[in-house]
């Protein structure tokens, strides 16, 4: 799950980390508010969607100018004028795709004086299956194309749990950043607070692009992109609260609701399958045969009837969608409660794309029986390959 970055800094200083003063608004004249009990004379108007490169990005409305979505002001009138241009318009940077993303909220920040931009992350790295630390002296660059050109210039490791965070890694970090005086104990203790942020709070990436040095020499978080882990929300309700939906894919936003694992891609294939493993299988398998899925989706082991049909429908919703292929191995799910669902969906909202359905396993029998008994244009798939090559047959021929 993601968040803000408004809502990352006031975890950032909850944590003891040193950000800026920052209010954000949802209006312009609550950017007018902000502004005015900021005092200034600097003001940053930061545009809040949940993607990177806003600085560098480009509104499509030309009455928001060309800009970009991070903006400097020098008066209160200016920075309230920044945020009514932004406010309710489509902020397009390297990381949203061409659609873009609407500006709902603005952050307004104090200005800071930038002496040195720095980059520092923290990260669950999944091959040694620990967090780990990337730093280096190139901020606010994209550290991809930083660790392509010149990788000498990152710096990364990770923590051993069991040993823990300890003044060692701050210290490293300080060094490799050429930070020099009261920033070095500034850095060891904000090392420190991000490692137990990043636990507490079970992130999955926190990034400080750039970290900087201020006009008084001392280390500060300009900018914070946090995202947390989905499958720990469970035990952070204060988390939850944070939640942006108008930032999701409606898609997933409606299969969440029905505790559906469903993630959009880009494909033409749409698939419903039980298992996150099988439903990984028949995604490769797709591909195999020469097309892309639409989605994965692992309608869960004890789906019900309402849990099928929901799925069915947010498949069918997406306009990508020139197939489905639904493959359903039944353990604890069973085949014929897989079918009534298919039905009941295709009853409700039509069946305009080609439907291959491959069941096997409880109630095969009963459930292929209801399938073919309801005069549905279905077509039955053997085996896994069968039935991949089956749907993008029809997708192709089509
Ligand atoms: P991003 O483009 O989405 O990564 O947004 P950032 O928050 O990183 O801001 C982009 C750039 O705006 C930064 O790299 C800085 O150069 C600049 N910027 C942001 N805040 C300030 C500030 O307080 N003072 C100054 N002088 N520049 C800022
Ligand atoms: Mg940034």
């Amino acid at each position: 799950m993601n968040i803000h970055e408004y809502q990352a800094k006031a975890l950032l200083r909850e944590f003891g980390a040193p950000v800026s003063a920052g209010i954000p608004a949802f209006t312009a004249e609550e950017a007018w508010k902000a502004a005015e009990k900021l005092g200034g004379p600097l003001w940053v108007v930061k545009s809040q969607i949940h993607a990177g490169g806003r600085g560098k990005g480009k509104f499509k409305e030309a009455e928001a100018g060309e800009k970009g979505g991070v903006r400097l002001a020098k008066s209160v009138e200016e920075a309230t004028e920044f945020a009514r241009q932004m406010l309710g318009n489509t902020l397009v940077t390297h990381q949203t795709g061409a659609a873009g993303k609407t500006v709902g909220r603005v952050y307004i920040e104090d200005g800071s004086d930038i002496k040195r931009e720095l980059y520092l992350s923290l990260l669950v790295d999944r091959v040694t299956s620990r967090i780990s630390f990337i730093a280096s002296t190139e901020g606010g660059m994209d550290i991809e194309e930083v660790a392509e050109k010149t990788p000498e210039k990152i710096l990364s490791f990770s923590v051993d749990p069991a040993s823990g965070i300890s003044g060692f890694h701050g210290r490293r970090i300080a060094f490799a950043l050429g930070l020099e005086g009261a920033q070095v104990k500034q850095c060891v203790q904000l090392i420190g607070n991000l490692f137990k942020l990043f636990r507490e709070k079970d992130c999955d990436l926190l990034e400080i692009n750039p970290l900087i040095v201020d006009g008084e020499d001392n280390l500060k978080c300009l900018d914070c992109k946090m995202s947390f882990d989905g499958n720990a929300m469970y035990r952070h309700p204060e988390l939850a609260e944070l939640r942006d939906e108008t930032e999701e894919d409606p898609k997933e936003l409606e299969a969440s609701k029905f505790d559906l694992n469903y993630i959009a891609l880009d494909g033409e294939i749409g698939c419903m399958v039980n298992g996150a493993g099988l439903a990984m299988a028949t995604m490769d398998i797709i591909k195999l045969y020469g097309s892309e899925p639409a989605n994965f989706l692992d309608v869960g082991g004890g789906a019900t009837k309402e849990k099928v049909t929901e799925a069915f429908k947010i498949i069918t919703s997406d306009p990508n969608v020139k197939g489905i292929l639904v493959n359903i191995f039944g353990g604890i799910m069973r085949c014929d409660v897989i079918a009534e669902g298919v039905l009941a969906a295709v009853k409700e909202v039509g069946l305009q794309v080609p439907l291959v359905v491959r069941l096997e396993g409880t109630n095969v029998e009963l459930g292929k029986e209801i399938i073919s008994n309801s005069g549905l244009n279905v077509i039955a798939g053997d085996n896994l390959a069968d039935a991949a090559e089956k749907i993008v047959k029809a997708v192709k021929g089509a």
